[in-house]
């Protein structure tokens, strides 16, 4: 089983067998998977859940995957999902089409899992970087997503499963504004139900494990939308 936290991929494919070997593998490497088998399922379910990642087959029932690609990186909110296109051998136009459509990588059918899940873990090293062991720093902050421990100015931080999933959050995207609800399905986890305000108490705790005397307190509110890690603010 995936943790709550562990980032999310939507494949997008109508062979069950083939959809079956993806969940499989996907789940080996401690990913969380969402299953759609058609293009229009695929548009709901990425505004819905905001996954990490979309591997889209190329040939879907209906809405064909490089149309379901075009409305995704068109829509508000899911353009910067990245999207991997899995494509049959022999569409070497359709793979040029691809790409022209937003996809940010193609893996051409058959492909072997393992070559597969080395392009997901690439992909999602941009956007998840600390579920997938690396190390992030910003101003005096540091974070080893490997070792899952964390550091102001060299001294090790005292934090709670919570407050590092938080802190990692705001690591992987320093200066990005989150909204509660957002904080609530990356760290919490989706389909859980906790008051918003939960948040603000975890922020709470976070603030005090990073406060040191004669620093700036790295995490700004942002009235009416939420928080965000931000040391560029000059006084
Ligand atoms: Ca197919």
């Amino acid at each position: 089983m995936a943790e709550a936290t562990a980032p999310l991929v939507l494949v997008v494919e109508d062979e069950p067998a083939q959809a079956e070997l993806l969940r499989i593998n996907l789940e080996r490497e401690g990913l969380r998977v969402l299953h759609a088998d058609n293009g229009e399922e695929a548009l709901l379910l990425a505004s819905e859940y905001r996954p990490d990642l979309i591997l889209l087959d190329w040939m879907l029932p209906g809405l064909p995957g490089v149309e379901v690609c075009r409305r995704l990186k068109a829509g508000r909110g899911r353009s910067d999902i990245p999207v991997i296109m899995l494509t049959a051998r022999g569409e070497e136009d359709d793979r040029v089409r691809g790409l022209d459509t937003g996809a940010d990588d193609f893996v051409v059918k058959p492909y072997s899992p393992r070559e597969l899940m080395a392009r997901v873990r690439a992909r999602l090293r941009g956007s998840r970087a600390a579920s997938v062991g690396a190390v992030l720093r910003y101003g005096d902050l540091e974070l080893n997503g490997e070792t899952r421990k964390a550091s102001r100015a060299g001294t090790p931080l005292r934090l709670g499963p919570i407050e590092y999933q938080l802190l990692a959050a705001f690591m992987e995207h320093p200066e990005r504004v989150w909204s509660r609800e957002l904080l609530l399905d990356r760290v919490w986890g989706l389909n859980v139900t906790v008051e918003t305000r939960t948040v603000d108490v975890h922020i709470g705790r976070l603030r005090k494990a990073l406060a040191r005397a004669g620093a700036p307190d790295p995490i700004r509110t942002v009235r009416g939308a939420g928080y965000a890690l931000d040391l560029s603010e000059k006084p």
